[in-house]
């Protein structure tokens, strides 16, 4: 096994229980494991590790890698569509879902190419992927292997439509046989629940609106059966209260609660529309949280409240890119330092700081997803990295605190290296493994084709394709 020494670097961040930083600091991995993190590494373990490689990293920042707690790697081929531009979550939906019924495994591969290549380059090295409409067969199957293929630690989670309604149509909906028996095979063949795992599945249930109360039972069973994390939306629109409120009589927090749906094998995306007691649940329940602050901005969700929650001791909170139909992109960077400005702009002076929005980014979503192995750098952890260059024109004058620079002023040109599980699969900004232009054309001719389907039904489509 290969052992690099990092060395030198202007700051370690290792986003630890005790936040601990380093100032000239080392890091040292051999094959997907971190040796050591601290100072002076070389003289340290001269006499008992032979070190094949050392890197300088003067003039750096070494960080976790980022973790993305919630995507739709798919929608990534549908972004930027006119006719759904500037619309709240339902209606936004439908338009969607007119494009989904087309989707195919050529699809599904190009979206992760697209979607987490761009999380790759970001900084992110471990991703969740919630796919949910299913009119094929193999979708999930080929972003597994399209993950495999850039060399992102995933974790897919098998979603579906069980419910028709004014908003789903009926293509995509599955019977809950099909559903379990296809995402049983998923398990059995792609789940690896060992440490330094590079792919975990999990189950999403749509609920309540786009589910039935038996298919969201067979998949709780399946997550039971399996010890599998169970991943969904919750408290997202104004509408969703609404109707939770209309067709249950109580809030959405109140019918997860009512359903089994809180503890420590959730976690869910947005939980925006959410009360002070409620917040306090989450907490006591250890739910956990993905925070996807762009989305709600896009789809003018609103803002989740992120104080109110670190307050509350939730600890299981990460950040989440979403699916990049609704962000526009799926920019790890991008993501952090919106978290922290809309957090700024909603919170005022109770709003949290860099560090605590580097917290949700690392260790946070790490813990989201059920994981101790990855999120934070320290001895036995996995080799996940970025190393960031902020030694360049655009961050002169602003590389004073490191978590400060990195959150407030930092971009993905910033992002030098990411290394996952040991591995750099992103160099000088560009991905190692796959050829980045080549695959420019192949995402760009698959959403044509997707979009071209699509708008044969729905003619409104077609001024996208001018
Ligand atoms: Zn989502």
């Amino acid at each position: 096994m290969k052992t690099i020494l990092y060395q030198n670097a202007d700051w370690i961040l290792t986003m630890d229980g005790d936040r601990r930083r380093y100032r000239h600091g080392d890091l040292l991995i051999s094959g997907n494991e971190i040796v050591d993190v601290g100072e002076r590494l070389a003289e340290k373990h001269r006499a008992t590790t032979p070190i094949d490689e050392v890197v300088d990293a003067s003039g750096r920042v070494i960080l976790p890698g980022f973790v993305n707690v919630h995507h739709h790697t798919w929608q990534s081929l549908i972004r930027n569509i006119n006719v759904a531009n500037g619309l709240v979550l339902e209606p936004w939906l439908q338009v969607m879902f007119e494009i989904f019924k087309d989707l195919t495994p050529e699809v599904a591969r190009a979206g992760v190419y697209a979607g987490l290549g761009d999380a790759l380059k970001t900084g992110c090295t471990t991703s969740n992927d919630l796919f949910y409409p299913h009119p094929v067969e193999g979708l999930v199957e080929a972003t597994i292997l399209a993950a495999e293929e850039i060399g992102i630690r995933f974790h897919p989670n098998r979603g579906f439509e069980s419910l028709a309604s004014n908003i789903v149509p009926p293509e995509i909906i599955s019977a809950p046989e099909e559903i379990i028996a296809d995402t049983e095979r998923l398990v059995k063949r792609y789940h690896d629940p060992s440490r330094f795992s590079m792919c975990r599945v999990g189950v999403a249930p749509s609920m309540p609106q786009y589910g039935t109360l038996e298919s969201l039972r067979a998949a709780l069973d399946l997550a039971e059966k399996y010890d599998l994390l169970v991943h969904g939306h919750l408290a997202e629109s104004r509408y969703e209260t609404e109707f939770t409120l209309e067709k249950f009589g109580c809030r959405p927090f109140e019918w997860f609660r009512r359903h089994d749906l809180l503890g420590d094998r959730f976690y869910y995306a947005h939980c925006v529309h959410i009360n002070e007691e409620e917040v306090r649940q989450m907490a006591k329940t250890n739910t956990g949280i993905a925070h996807c602050p762009i989305s709600n901005m896009f789809l003018n969700s609103g803002v989740s409240p992120i104080p109110a929650y670190l307050k509350a001791g939730v600890s299981r909170i990460g950040l989440g890119v979403d699916g990049a139909a609704s962000s526009n992109s799926s920019n790890m960077m991008e993501e952090i330092r919106s978290a922290y400005l809309v957090n700024r702009l909603t919170w005022g002076r109770d709003a949290v700081g860099p560090e605590d929005i580097l917290y949700l980014a690392t260790a946070g979503g790490a813990k989201t997803l059920g994981r101790d192995d990855i999120g934070f750098l320290a001895p036995h952890m996995a080799a996940d990295l970025v190393v960031m260059d902020w030694n360049q024109l655009q961050y002169a004058g602003g590389c004073n605190d490191p978590a400060a620079c990195i959150v407030i002023s930092g971009d993905p040109r910033m992002v030098k290296d990411v290394v996952v599980n040991g591995e750099t699969v992103v160099r000088d900004g560009k991905l190692t493994r796959i050829d980045e232009a080549g695959m420019c054309g192949l995402v760009n001719r698959v959403g044509r084709e997707l979009l071209t389907k699509a708008s044969v039904r729905e003619p409104r489509l077609k001024a996208d394709l001018v």
